[in-house]
């Protein structure tokens, strides 16, 4: 496998990943391959499914990118969850995303302000994660990728057929100047 990034429409990030019931040399392998490959992308978080791996599996680390500047500085934080879901979602706000499948695209669609987050570790013991801010954005993108639905999905049907026709176009275009 090559690990590259899988870029929209690529059938697997349309897809619901299988859950893991491995907690060993093979998870922490993926793990280890997504942690580097979100790193060169320069990501704030990847899902398996983004590199081709179809388990539900997810990594970040908001060291990355600073959320906001002009914000407080929010201590970065940088795990891997395994089977992760959420279970509780508190409040609303705008969020401004890009996604590493979705080259270009940049868009605000509305997530909720907190949420509760269940999930394994690496060596199978059950966490559970309550935020809000930065990372409870983070961990909603990555969660949606692992259910098959991406961020696009947030916007009303009328943007997201132009944002997605826009990109296609780009895509084209960028795939015919190679
Ligand atoms: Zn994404």
């Amino acid at each position: 496998m090559d690990y590259r990034i899988r870029t929209w429409p690529d059938r697997i990030l349309k897809q619901k990943m299988k859950e893991v019931d491995f907690f060993d040399e093979k998870l922490q392998n993926y793990i280890d391959i997504m942690f580097k490959r979100m790193y060169e992308e320069e990501g704030v978080g990847l899902a398996a499914n983004q590199i081709g791996i179809p388990y539900q599996i997810l990594v970040l680390d908001t060291n990355v990118k600073k959320y906001d500047a002009q914000e407080k500085e929010e201590e970065g934080i940088k795990m891997a969850l395994i089977n992760p879901k959420i279970v509780e979602k508190e409040g609303q706000v705008e969020s401004t995303e890009g996604c590493l499948s979705f080259p270009g695209v940049q868009i605000t669609i509305p997530r909720a302000e907190r949420v509760k987050v269940i999930a394994k570790n690496e060596k199978g013991e059950d966490i559970e994660i309550d935020t809000d801010g930065f990372l409870a954005i983070v961990l909603q993108h990555e969660i949606d990728h692992l259910n098959g639905i991406p961020f696009i999905n947030h916007l009303p049907p009328v943007k997201r057929r132009l944002v997605l026709d826009k990109y296609l176009k780009n895509k084209k275009q960028t795939a015919k100047a190679r």
